[in-house]
């Protein structure tokens, strides 16, 4: 079926990045929480279920057809059941099973051909999404380094992840993509976690690291007496700097940004 071990696949980069997020001193997951995914053609090489980011290996990946889980996601008449296979290789030998989760990676990769999508649960940014602020405690910058790393970001609401996830996460996507002419840097997942989108490793990394200190800030402000943010004059004005723009090019999802990088590092 759709779902394979594909060892070959996973690159170096991707390596890099699960291992460098799963840091036990980094805070950002336990155990075998959290995924990463490297969209390669017309596949995503995504974390295995049950896999740990911090020890990951070529062996802890699975590769999955992106449209055949697209067409899931836009198919109301998909199911659970029908994700469970698809999700399973349908192997001789040694079977693979990507994460549940997987469905957060294929939803970005249908509104955008990026490379790296990184989900985390950090627990200072958790800690906010299960608050009774989940909603509004990031829906306005408070210092411009987290405006230029992070962008607009966007929260969805808490689901079940898998198919419901999958589909509500699709869904807000698109109303971003639509509302405000980019895909978000970071995805806030209310009672859930976090997904970092990019272009690069840096990135994905830059966007999971400013996330955790974005999140320090505010429960430090909301301990000091409440979250005041950057106000509508300051972000607009931010957002028409040139400068700005290719400060938030370099970390985003677009194929300009991987452009951009390119010229930078050679
Ligand atoms: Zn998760």
């Amino acid at each position: 079926m759709s779902t394979r071990h594909a060892p070959d696949l996973v690159s170096d980069e991707l390596l890099d990045l699960t291992r460098r997020l799963g840091a036990p001193e980094r805070d950002l997951v336990i155990l075998a929480e959290g995924n990463t995914s490297e969209l390669v053609g017309d596949e995503i090489v995504v974390k295995a279920s049950g896999a740990s980011m911090r020890d990951a290996d070529r062996s802890s990946f699975a590769a999955v057809d992106l449209a055949a889980l697209a067409d899931l996601i836009d198919d109301p008449s998909g199911d659970q059941e029908q994700l469970t296979r698809a999700l399973e290789e349908d192997g001789r030998g040694s079977t693979v099973r990507a994460s549940i989760e997987t469905m957060v990676h294929v939803a970005v990769r249908m509104v955008s051909s990026v490379r790296f999508v990184a989900h985390t649960h950090p627990t200072p940014v958790l800690a906010l999404l299960a608050s009774v602020r989940s909603e509004t405690a990031f829906a306005e910058p408070v210092y411009s380094d987290e405006l230029m790393v992070l962008g607009r970001p966007l929260h969805v609401p808490y689901a079940e992840p898998g198919l419901p996830l999958g589909r509500l996460f699709a869904r807000r996507l698109r109303e971003h993509l639509d509302e405000w002419g980019e895909v978000p840097s970071l995805v806030l997942l209310g009672n859930h976690g976090i997904v970092a989108i990019s272009q690069s490793v840096e990135g994905a990394d830059a966007i999971s690291a400013m996330a955790v200190k974005s999140a320090r800030v505010r429960l430090g402000a909301l301990q000091a007496g409440g979250i005041r943010g950057l106000g509508e004059d300051a972000t607009t004005h931010y957002f028409a700097r040139s400068d700005f723009a290719d400060r938030r090019a370099a970390l985003s999802a677009t194929a300009e940004a991987a452009q951009l990088q390119e010229g930078t590092a050679s």
